[in-house]
């Protein structure tokens, strides 16, 4: 197996893995989305009664919105996450008390009027793990509303609920393979306008050309419109195109090293006991 990076961004990559076969392949996205894990806020306490500003002002421990709904898309804001740094917390040394090492701790103290955003979740400690994603709308706070919150963000999985899902868009496709006749193409320019991903364009002596094969998707639009066996779009049964995106918790690099280290410890595991299956 062969992979190359053809882009690795931030929080996005797109790999081209040849010599390989769609289970494998598959066995990746599997545990980019279901066993990569990061941070994402498990806990939340709610101050109740009233609560007064330093003037002396009070306001209400009250919003427009039910607690729980609060506290669901307060867990669902990507938390930067560390994963050399942060255990499981049943699996940390603290016992599954809490610590630094398992546990990160917020406080949102905000005043109406206003909106409370993501941004105004502070961490308690370690300024690193300000939430980059400042602007997700949490809440609006009327004239004489106030929230302060205590969340507690803890490391998990996707295969326990989406909030742990690092991983948004993942998915990957064959490595297309596109074969022009121009002895039977009439049109050039009206065929290349058939692909809605630009893949196709025509060339100085009016040929029709491949001019981005990576962003065809095989959707077939141009066999189908242009003149009959023109064109022919295949995919590579060997090569694919992954492509993945994280919601910002984790850089796709680091994604896809955990992704990779799992894999491989899963598979020696497999291997092991298979060998002691068969002694
Ligand atoms: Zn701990």
């Amino acid at each position: 197996m062969k992979i190359e990076i053809r882009e690795l961004e931030e929080t996005r990559a797109t790999l081209i893995i040849s010599d390989a076969t769609p289970y494998l392949v598959n066995s990746l996205r599997r545990v980019l989305i279901a066993n990569t894990p990061k941070m994402a806020i498990e806990e939340v306490e709610f101050h109740m009664g009233t609560i007064r500003d330093e003037e002396g002002r009070e306001y209400s421990s009250q919003s427009a919105l039910f607690d729980e709904i609060i506290a669901h898309r307060l867990a669902m804001v990507p938390i930067p996450t560390d994963l050399k740094m942060f255990n499981f917390r049943d699996k940390c040394s603290c016992g599954g008390v809490g610590c630094p090492l398992c546990t990160l701790m917020f406080v949102i103290n905000k005043r109406g009027p206003c909106t409370v955003y993501s941004g105004d979740l502070q961490p308690i400690g370690d300024s690193r793990f300000r939430v980059k994603e400042e602007l997700i709308p949490i809440v609006k706070l009327r004239e004489n509303q106030a929230l302060l919150i205590y969340a507690t963000a803890v490391l998990g999985t996707g295969e326990q609920h989406a909030k742990w899902q690092p991983v948004t868009i993942c998915g990957y496709q064959y490595y297309p393979k596109i074969t022009i006749d121009n002895n039977r193409v009439h049109n050039a320019e009206g065929c290349a306008a058939t692909c809605p991903r630009k893949a196709l364009s025509v060339d100085k002596k009016k040929n029709l050309v491949v001019a981005d094969l990576e962003a065809c998707n095989l959707c077939r639009n141009c066999v189908e419109n242009c003149e009959e066996g023109a064109i022919k779009v295949e995919g590579d049964q060997r090569k694919f195109i992954f492509r993945f995106e994280t919601d910002g918790s984790l850089t796709a690099k680091d994604a896809l090293e955990y992704a990779l280290n799992y894999l491989q410890e899963k598979f020696s595991e497999f291997r092991e006991e298979l060998s002691k299956a068969i002694q």
